[in-house]
């Protein structure tokens, strides 16, 4: 059996230490690296594989580390917008051998809850999402609602939606919430809560909710895991645990 060296960044973090003990209690992956905020990622311990749960404003600059060290990164940091992600796909033109994956959520349920909202939103002309999350989360929207507005919104072009007009209507300053892609999006911060979120479609005398709940960050790691083994045969940027799962 060939053992996968991985390292860890952000790792004194509640996703990283998560994850040093997912990686730890694996049989085909070895812990050479934990790094945290004041750490000299130097070489990455010589790491095949990195995975970065740290914070938005550090991800990109550890993640173009990882890069010059020739090194896969899976990113579970959350906050990369459209100009980050394009900044990484230009750097990553130079490493055409190394894989990148960013998920904004490992859990497999989450993946799978955004694939269904993705087939739901071809067939109602009104959705909003709520996510709810823990108190000491530092972004809103989260990423996942960022991610399943986005896949709703792309779902609706296919399917010559136009733009969500009943919340258009009613809130035409957004009010209400925040919008993502688009789609009214509400976050909830509330002491007791890790990670869920809501997707709610509305028509005439029917609605359909599709829900997921994380209780516990155990969740996330057999994602992770999976991503940890399968990011060295996927070469260049990928957005979304879905492709390695055969989900998208
Ligand atoms: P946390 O605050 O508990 O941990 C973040 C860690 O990063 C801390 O230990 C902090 O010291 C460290 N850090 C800060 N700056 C750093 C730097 N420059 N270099 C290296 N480390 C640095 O946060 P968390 O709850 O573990 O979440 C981390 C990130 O993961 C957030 O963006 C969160 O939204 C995201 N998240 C993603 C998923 C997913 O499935 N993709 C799940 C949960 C959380």
């Amino acid at each position: 059996m060939s053992i996968t060296r991985v390292s860890v960044i952000g790792a004194s973090g509640r996703m990283g230490s998560e994850v040093c003990r997912a990686v730890d209690a694996a049989d085909d992956l070895e812990l050479v690296g934990c790094f945290d905020v004041d750490d000299d990622l130097g070489d990455l311990g010589g790491a095949d594989v990195v995975v970065e749960f740290s914070v938005p404003d550090a991800s990109a600059t550890n993640v173009a580390h990882c890069l010059d060290q020739g090194v896969h990164v899976v990113v579970g940091t959350t906050g990369w917008s459209e100009s980050k992600l394009a900044e990484l796909g230009t750097r990553l033109e130079q490493h055409p051998e190394v894989g990148v994956l960013i998920a904004p959520n490992f859990a497999i349920g989450a993946v799978l809850m955004m694939a269904f909202a993705q087939k739901a939103a071809e067939f109602y002309e009104s959705v909003e999402i709520i996510e709810l999350h823990h108190p000491d989360k530092v972004d809103a929207p989260s990423g996942t609602a960022a991610r399943t507005a986005e896949l709703i919104g792309a779902a609706r072009d296919r399917a010559g939606l136009a733009a969500v007009q009943d919340a258009t209507t009613s809130d035409p300053d957004g009010a209400r919430g925040a919008r993502a892609h688009g789609i009214p999006v509400h976050s909830v911060r509330l002491r007791g809560l890790v990670a869920h979120q809501e997707v709610l479609f509305g028509q005439t005398g029917e609605m359909l909710t599709i829900r997921h709940d994380s209780f516990d960050r155990v969740s996330f790691m057999p994602g992770v895991l999976a991503a940890v083994r399968k990011v060295g045969d996927h070469p260049g940027l990928t957005v979304g645990l879905e492709h390695y799962l055969g989900i998208a």
